[in-house]
């Protein structure tokens, strides 16, 4: 699993980084989120940035519910989406 994301949709309403703070750390505060949201001079967001960590994450604590992670279920605008990786055999490898 990995989550793809369409910057265009974000608001910059942080709720990403409240819910996977408050999953995975259990504290409600940005600064220990996994994933960052950056914004420009106008609080406009300019880039959505993952820790190398969630790769790992992913493929456990991050899809127990639903196979959704937290940040992905609390990101209304839909600018984080869950994707499968491609598998092997959909990319022609044997
Ligand atoms: S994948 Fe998991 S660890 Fe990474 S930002 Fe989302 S909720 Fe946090
Ligand atoms: S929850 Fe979605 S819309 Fe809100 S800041 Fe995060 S990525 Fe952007």
């Amino acid at each position: 699993m990995k989550i793809i994301q369409e910057i265009e949709k974000c608001t910059g309403c942080c709720m990403c980084m409240l819910a996977c703070s408050m999953e995975r750390e259990n504290a409600f505060n940005v600064r220990y989120s996994r994933v960052q949201v950056s914004l420009n001079l106008s609080g406009l967001p300019t880039r959505i940035s993952f820790s190398d960590r969630c790769d790992e994450l992913l493929q456990t604590q991050c899809t127990l519910h639903y196979g959704v992670a937290e940040c992905v279920q609390f990101c209304l605008p839909k600018a984080l989406k869950m994707a499968k990786e491609p598998s092997a055999e959909s990319e022609g490898v044997s």
